[in-house]
C-alpha cells in the first residue's frame, strides 16, 4: 500500500465517528444538539464528500453556553496558578498523544497538507505548554511608590470570554487563543468556523478528558451571522478574541458596542516581501516561495506581495516562477504534497477571480493561474501556485487579500520607492525584508508599517514575542505576557504608609 493509500485508510478510521455521530455542541460538559435541532453539512474540499452533520447553534445555544461559562468562572478563577499550570500541561500531553488523529482530521476538513498539519497539531500542544508555564505568575503586578503610599497592581481574569476562529488552520489557532484565556483564569465559549468545525470538537474533548472542569470550555458551532453574532452581543461574555477577516472585525466591534466588549482582533494581511539586490537571493527566493505557497497561501502572514529591486527583478521572478511550477500539488494526506485543495468552491472561485482581474488589469501570469482539473484532483478545489508579474501596486491583485497560493510581483527602483509601495495598503500585519545592509535594515524596518517584521528570514515564531497587526490587520497583541493583558483586568491598590494629614471638610 502506498503512503497515501495507508493515510487515507487511517483518516477514514478517524473520521468514522464524525460520519456516524456528527459534530455536537459541548456545553457545561455535555455533548448536545442545537437547541432548535438545526444542523448543517460539513464537506471535505478534497473531494466534496460529506464529512459530518454539524449542530447549527443559534442565540439560544450561545445563551446556554455563556451561562455555563459564567457558572464555572468563580471556581476556575479561584484555582491556583500552579493547579492550572498542571492541568494545561495535561491537555498538551493529550494533544501530543492524539496528534496524528488531529492532523489527519484537519487535513480532510481544511485541505491543508499533512506536511504542515502534523507540525500544527504539535504547535497546538506547545501553545498550551507555553501559557501553562506562565499561569502561576499571571496575576503578578508592580509596586509603585509615592510619598506616604505604596501602590500594588495585580491582575484578575476578566470573566467568561468568547473566542471566534477562522477556517484556515483551525486547530492551531484555537489553541493559540484558548490556552492563554484558560491560563489567565477565564472560562471560554468557542465558536469555530463553519467551514472546518471538526478539530475544535476534538480539542474540547481532549481538554475535558485531561481533567478540565465542566463548563470551563464550551463549544457552540454555527454560522457567523447567528451564533457568532449572539456571542459578541451576550452580556455575560466580557471579551471577544477574534481571528478572521478585517470586515468581520468591524462587524464584531459594532455588535459588541452595546455591551462594551473588549475586543482583540487578528485580521487579514497583504504582506510584502522586499528583496534588495544585495540580499542572499537564493535564500530570499526560497523564503518568498515558502511564505506564499505553504498552507495553500491560506495564511494571514503569507507574503503575498513580492517587491523586488529593478536590477534583479526579471531574474528573481523567473526563479520564483520556476520554483512555483515545481511545487507538488496533491491529496493533503500524501506526505509529498505541499499544496492541497482550497477550503471551499466559493473560495476557489474568489481566488480564481483574481486571475481574471490580473488579466484585465494588464499583469502577466508568469506561473499557474488555473484550477487543477486532472484526475482525482479535478473533484476538489485545487488551484495552481500562481505568480503575477508586471503588476502595479494600485491593482486589485496588489491591494486585496486573495488568501490563496497567489503572489503579485512589483519592481522598485530604490529604497524610498520600496518603502512607499510596501506601506501603500490598508493592511499592516507582517513584512519580510531581504538585504545585507544592516543600516538599511534598521532604517527600513523602523518605517515599515507592520506589526511583525522578519529580516532575512521567513516567518519563524518565537512565542514570547508579540503577535498582531497594525492598520486594518488587527487590534491588540498575543504572545508572551501580551495575551494576559487582554484576558485580565489590572487593578491598583494604594496602601497608606503613614498617618498623613487628611483634609477635614466642614469643621
Ligand atoms: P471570517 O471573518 O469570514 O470568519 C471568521 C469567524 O468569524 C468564523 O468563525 C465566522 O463564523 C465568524 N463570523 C463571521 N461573521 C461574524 C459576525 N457577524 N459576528 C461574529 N462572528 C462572525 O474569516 P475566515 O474567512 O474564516 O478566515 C480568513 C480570514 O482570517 C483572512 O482574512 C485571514 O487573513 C484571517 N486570519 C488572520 C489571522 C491573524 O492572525 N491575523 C490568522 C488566520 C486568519
Amino acid at each position: 500500500m502506498s503512503d497515501l493509500a495507508a493515510n487515507i485508510a487511517r483518516a477514514k478510521s478517524y473520521l468514522a465517528r464524525f460520519h456516524q455521530d456528527g459534530v455536537m455542541n459541548h456545553i457545561g460538559g455535555e455533548s448536545v444538539a442545537a437547541a432548535d435541532g438545526l444542523t448543517f453539512q460539513s464537506v471535505s474540499p478534497v473531494d466534496m464528500e460529506p464529512l459530518a452533520t454539524v449542530a447549527r447553534g443559534t442565540a439560544a445555544d450561545i445563551d446556554r453556553a455563556a451561562k455555563a461559562a459564567k457558572a464555572a468562572f468563580p471556581a476556575w478563577a479561584a484555582m491556583s496558578g500552579e493547579a492550572r499550570k498542571a492541568l494545561l500541561h495535561r491537555i498538551a500531553d493529550a494533544i501530543v498523544r492524539r496528534a496524528e488523529e488531529i492532523a489527519f482530521v484537519e487535513c480532510m476538513d481544511t485541505g491543508q497538507a499533512l506536511k504542515f498539519m502534523s507540525k500544527a497539531a504539535l504547535r497546538g500542544a506547545e501553545n498550551f505548554r507555553f501559557f501553562a508555564d506562565r499561569a502561576p505568575e499571571a496575576r503578578d503586578g508592580r509596586t509603585l511608590r509615592a510619598p506616604d503610599q505604596v501602590n500594588m497592581t495585580t491582575r484578575v481574569p476578566i470573566g467568561p470570554v468568547g473566542i471566534i476562529t477562522p477556517w484556515n488552520t483551525p486547530f492551531m489557532l484555537s489553541t493559540w487563543k484558548i490556552a492563554p484565556a484558560l491560563a489567565a483564569g477565564c472560562t471560554v465559549v468557542h465558536k469555530p468556523a463553519e467551514l472546518s468545525p471538526l478539530s475544535a470538537r476534538l480539542l474540547v474533548e481532549i481538554a475535558e478528558e485531561a481533567g478540565l472542569p465542566k463548563g470551563v470550555w464550551n463549544l457552540v458551532n454555527g454560522f457567523g451571522e447567528d451564533a457568532g453574532r449572539a456571542l459578541t452581543e451576550h452580556p455575560d461574555i466580557k471579551a471577544i478574541g477574534f481571528v478572521g477577516e478585517s470586515r468581520t472585525g468591524s462587524m464584531i466591534m459594532r455588535q459588541g458596542a452595546d455591551t462594551l466588549k473588549r475586543v482583540h482582533f487578528e485580521l487579514g494581511g497583504k504582506n510584502p516581501v522586499i528583496v534588495f539586490a544585495d540580499a542572499d537571493l537564493e535564500r530570499a527566493a526560497d523564503a518568498a516561495v515558502f511564505m506564499i505557497y505553504s498552507l495553500n497561501g491560506e495564511r494571514c502572514t503569507s507574503s503575498s506581495r513580492l517587491l523586488v529591486e529593478e536590477s534583479i527583478h526579471d531574474a528573481f521572478t523567473a526563479t520564483v516562477a520556476e520554483k512555483a511550477r515545481r511545487i507538488p500539488i496533491g491529496h493533503p494526506l500524501d506526505p509529498k504534497t505541499v499544496i492541497g485543495p482550497l477550503i471551499h468552491p466559493d473560495h476557489e472561485k474568489k481566488v480564481l477571480s483574481y486571475v481574471d482581474a490580473a488579466r484585465r488589469e494588464g499583469a502577466t501570469i508568469a506561473a499557474g493561474g488555473a484550477k487543477v482539473t486532472t484526475g482525482d484532483l479535478g473533484r476538489g478545489c485545487y488551484v495552481e501556485p500562481t505568480l503575477f508579474t508586471n503588476a502595479r501596486n494600485d491593482m486589485r491583485i496588489a491591494q486585496e487579500e486573495i488568501f490563496g497560493p497567489v503572489l503579485t510581483a512589483i519592481p522598485f527602483r530604490d529604497e524610498a520607492e520600496a518603502l512607499a509601495l510596501a506601506n501603500d495598503v490598508h493592511y499592516g500585519l507582517t513584512g519580510y525584508l531581504w538585504t545585507s545592509d544592516v543600516t538599511r535594515a534598521f532604517r527600513f524596518t523602523d518605517a515599515l508599517q507592520a506589526g511583525m517584521i522578519w529580516v532575512n528570514s521567513e516567518n519563524v515564531r518565537h512565542l514570547p514575542t508579540p503577535f498582531g497587526g497594525i492598520k486594518n490587520s488587527g487590534i491588540g497583541r498575543d504572545g508572551g505576557d501580551w495575551s494576559f493583558d487582554f484576558y485580565m483586568e489590572t487593578k491598583n491598590v494604594a496602601f497608606a504608609t503613614g498617618a498623613h494629614a487628611i483634609a477635614r471638610l466642614g469643621g
